[in-house]
């Protein structure tokens, strides 16, 4: 075993709860303000409801990415109703609101996760501004408190679940062979990866298995803790580039690339044992797995075109991640230019 640093993180979490009662117990008397997608707005009000006088207010203005002028707004309301507090419910979207505003404000945040995004257990906070995403690392940006209520998972349909369990699968896969993995967060990897493994199938056939379900959102957190623990490398840095400067949707592009960056980097001795919950080859062992979950496989359904290889190979290697095995423009672009048309990984 090699020397490691492990930093544990202050957070409280809280699995398998009913959300909108823990969320009471969470906030005691402070004054809330209520954050999710237009998508989600009609449940976040419900839960606003639930909160009576300890709900300030709402906004329902979260969006990908963490736009800055939406932050910008909500940190604006925030200051107006002289809330104290922000529970995010929703996705990484919501999530990723609650971050932006607690960053600047260093509120109490609470997190309601309904996706497996995995964001509300990293002290990292993506935010675009003019086009670009920047990403930071503060401890202001961990969420305080995390309620786990797989019951809010029920509804996400199956190919947002699919592709979202791929995400948290990738922060997994990464983690392993991160320069500063270490033995405690490979052990909760490997677990994550297998949760998902087993539950995603599960839920495809039947989306209100709620078994698959809890087992999903187990994978998550555990998939989301390894992912602010240790360092990320090319799957990240690729999906960074596709996201911030092609617009492409952010758990579609991690479930595409993953079969390709594992396959690129399955030479990492330390993927060995990940490899053999698929069948031995991580990169043909993945695409077939996402195959069997109908999950898309292309980026060319995205818009993502062969024109855009060339740039897009340029940007993720302009001001690479550290990987384990080195990365050129040219082996990117081969990645790229795969995963653009849906071919099996090389
Ligand atoms: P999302 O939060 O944008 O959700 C996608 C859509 O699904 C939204 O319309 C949302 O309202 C809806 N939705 C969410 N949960 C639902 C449910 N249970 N039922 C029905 N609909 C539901 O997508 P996401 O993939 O969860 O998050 C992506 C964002 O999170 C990106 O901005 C990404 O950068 C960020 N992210 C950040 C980190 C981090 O550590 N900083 C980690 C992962 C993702």
């Amino acid at each position: 075993m090699k020397p490691f640093t492990y930093q544990t993180m202050q957070a409280r979490v809280r699995f398998d709860v009913d959300a909108a009662t823990a969320v009471c117990e969470e906030v005691k008397d402070r004054r809330t303000l209520v954050l999710s997608t237009p998508f989600q707005a009609s449940d976040a009000q419900a839960l606003a409801k639930g909160l009576g006088a300890r709900c300030a207010g709402l906004f329902t203005e979260a969006a990908m990415h963490t736009p800055v002028d939406v932050t910008e707004r909500a940190v604006a309301l925030f200051d107006e109703l002289s809330a104290d507090c922000v529970v995010a419910f929703g996705g990484g979207s919501a999530t990723g609101l609650g971050k932006a505003i607690a960053y600047r404000r260093d509120c109490l945040q609470i997190a309601i996760p309904t996706t497996y995004a995995g964001s509300e257990v990293t002290p990292i906070l993506g935010q675009t501004e003019n086009g670009l995403k920047t990403t930071l690392r503060d401890a202001r940006v961990l969420p305080d408190v995390v309620l786990y209520d797989p019951s809010l998972t029920l509804g996400l349909t199956v190919s947002m679940s699919v592709t979202s369990g791929l995400n948290a699968m990738a922060h997994a896969f990464e983690a392993l062979y991160a320069r500063d993995s270490n033995p405690v967060a490979s052990h909760m990897a490997l677990e994550g990866i297998k949760a998902l493994q087993s539950a995603l199938p599960v839920i495809a056939g039947n989306p209100q298995h709620r078994e698959a379900r809890t087992q999903a959102l187990y994978g998550a957190w555990l998939c989301g803790t390894v992912l602010g623990s240790v360092g990320m490398s090319l799957h990240h840095k690729l999906a960074h580039a596709l996201g911030g400067s092609f617009n492409l949707p952010h758990a579609e592009t991690h479930a595409i690339l993953l079969p390709h960056t594992m396959a690129y980097n399955a030479g990492a001795a330390e993927l060995a044992e990940a490899a053999a919950l698929f069948g031995g080859d991580l990169g043909s062992g993945l695409y077939g797995f996402a195959a069997s979950l109908d999950a898309p496989l292309a980026l060319g359904g995205y818009g993502f075109e062969k024109a855009d290889i060339a740039r897009a190979a340029k940007l993720a290697t302009a001001n690479p991640y550290w990987n384990p095995r080195p990365v050129t423009e040219q082996d990117i672009a081969i990645l790229l230019s795969r995963a653009q048309s849906g071919a099996a990984p090389a």
